[in-house]
């Protein structure tokens, strides 16, 4: 039987639905949550990125800002704008949108944020405390791809999950987190060897590679929950994911698409962030 699509948008949809009641409700006790996205310099895709973002600010009722700085501006203008974003009562999020230009240091501008208004969760505190299970701020696209499986019902406890990648931002955090819901995690990554005899027990396999199609429906335990994460550009111009989608939707029993799977989910966990964040403030 062939899988259940995993419409990502249509979760994130009813996540955001969800935000929008408590946006309202922190409106009338005088709370209104703020996110402020910098970006730097003219990349298509960041730009791209960031607008998805503002517009998801505008469906659930948060303020959001973007600054726009050029691509020369020097490491110290952009940690003074930090700085004074931090110290800004009215801005509970900051977002810096990666990549930067190659003259800036990622690092030093991701750890000058205050970690209460990390909302992508790459702070090395935030990272921390995700390691030690305390109550933070998640990265968004590892939270959002635990969210979409809980969605499906199935239950991670004691199942066997396979994560192909293991970057800073999905891999990794996807792994801890999958391992945090009890499931018993194997990473794999460029230099596994013979993949499939890892994915071929995957009862969750999420993919994370940014290499199109290279999971094929011989690499799937027939049942599994497939996520995509991978998003590439191929010579038609088209997006795909690194999941043969047409001949692993045959074997799994659920599967993400790309686009409109774990992408939409990455934006609504953003928003969540933020609110909470606007919410842990007001109480300090
Ligand atoms: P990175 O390039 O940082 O990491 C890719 C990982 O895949 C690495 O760990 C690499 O291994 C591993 N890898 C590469 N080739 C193979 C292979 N042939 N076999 C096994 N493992 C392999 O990518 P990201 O994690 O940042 O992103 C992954 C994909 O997800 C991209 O397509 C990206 O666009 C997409 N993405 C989508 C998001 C969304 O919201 N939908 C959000 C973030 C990312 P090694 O470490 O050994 O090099």
């Amino acid at each position: 039987m062939a899988a259940t699509i995993l419409q990502g948008k249509e979760v994130a949809q009813s996540i955001r639905a969800e935000l929008a009641n408590e946006v309202a409700e922190l409106k009338k006790q005088g709370i209104v949550p703020g996110l402020t996205v910098v970006i730097v310099g003219d990349d298509p895709a960041s730009h791209s990125y960031v607008r998805g973002k503002a517009k998801g600010c505008e469906e659930v009722g948060i303020t959001s800002e973007i600054m726009m700085k050029d691509a020369d501006i020097t490491e110290e203008e952009l940690l003074v704008i930090i700085q004074q974003l931090n110290e800004n009562p009215n801005v509970n999020g900051i977002l810096v949108q990666l990549p930067l230009p190659a003259h800036i240091s990622e690092h030093a501008v991701i750890e000058a944020i205050a970690p209460e208004k990390d909302v992508d969760g790459f702070h090395p505190i935030s990272i921390g405390n995700m390691v030690l299970g305390n109550d933070t701020m998640l990265p968004c696209t590892p939270h959002g791809i635990i969210e979409l499986i809980k969605r499906t019902g199935t239950q991670m406890a004691g199942k066997h999950a396979v994560v192909i990648g293991r970057s800073n931002i999905v891999g990794k955090p996807v792994s801890l987190l999958l391992q945090q819901e009890n499931a018993t995690v194997t990473m794999c990554h460029s230099r596994t060897q013979h993949l499939e005899e890892y994915t071929q027990k995957a009862d969750i396999l999420v993919v994370a590679t940014g290499r199109a199609h290279m999971i094929g429906k011989e690499h799937v335990k027939p049942g599994a929950v497939v996520i995509d994460v991978g998003v590439n550009r191929i010579e038609t111009g088209k997006l795909v994911g690194d999941v043969k989608f047409d001949e692993v939707k045959e074997v799994a029993s659920f599967i993400t698409p790309v686009p409109g799977g774990v992408g939409p989910m990455t934006i609504t966990m953003l928003l969540k962030n933020t609110v909470t964040a606007a919410k842990k403030q007001a109480k300090q």
